[in-house]
């Protein structure tokens, strides 16, 4: 196990709230996610965001650098990843 927990323990959190608690978490985060800003994103027609908590574009291949370490997200729920648009949601990405 990997000494800093805390992604898993917000995953653990988060499994507890309500769908509309959830729904807010979402959206708040989502108002955070730099990834419009980012070159690997920019000029791909994607407009999703947030792929940390939602998965794989299926429209970013191209990984051109990533903005995720410097995003109040990674700090906000303790990310450890980066290029969840491309290798898979943090989840994933931490084989929980
Ligand atoms: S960590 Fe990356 S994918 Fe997640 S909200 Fe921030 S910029 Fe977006
Ligand atoms: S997940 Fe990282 S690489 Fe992908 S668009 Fe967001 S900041 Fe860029």
């Amino acid at each position: 196990m990997p000494k800093d927990m805390t992604f898993e323990k917000t995953m653990e959190a988060m499994s507890k709230m309500s769908p509309e608690e959830m729904k807010n978490t979402i959206a708040e985060l989502t108002k955070m996610c730099i990834c419009g800003k980012c070159p690997s994103y920019k000029g791909t027609g994607e407009k999703r965001l947030l792929f940390c908590a939602t998965g794989k574009s299926t429209l970013i291949k191209n990984e051109k650098g990533c903005l995720c370490p410097t995003c109040p997200v990674t700090e906000k729920i303790g990310l450890r990843w980066i290029y969840y648009c491309t290798k898979g949601s943090g989840k994933e990405q931490s084989g929980m």
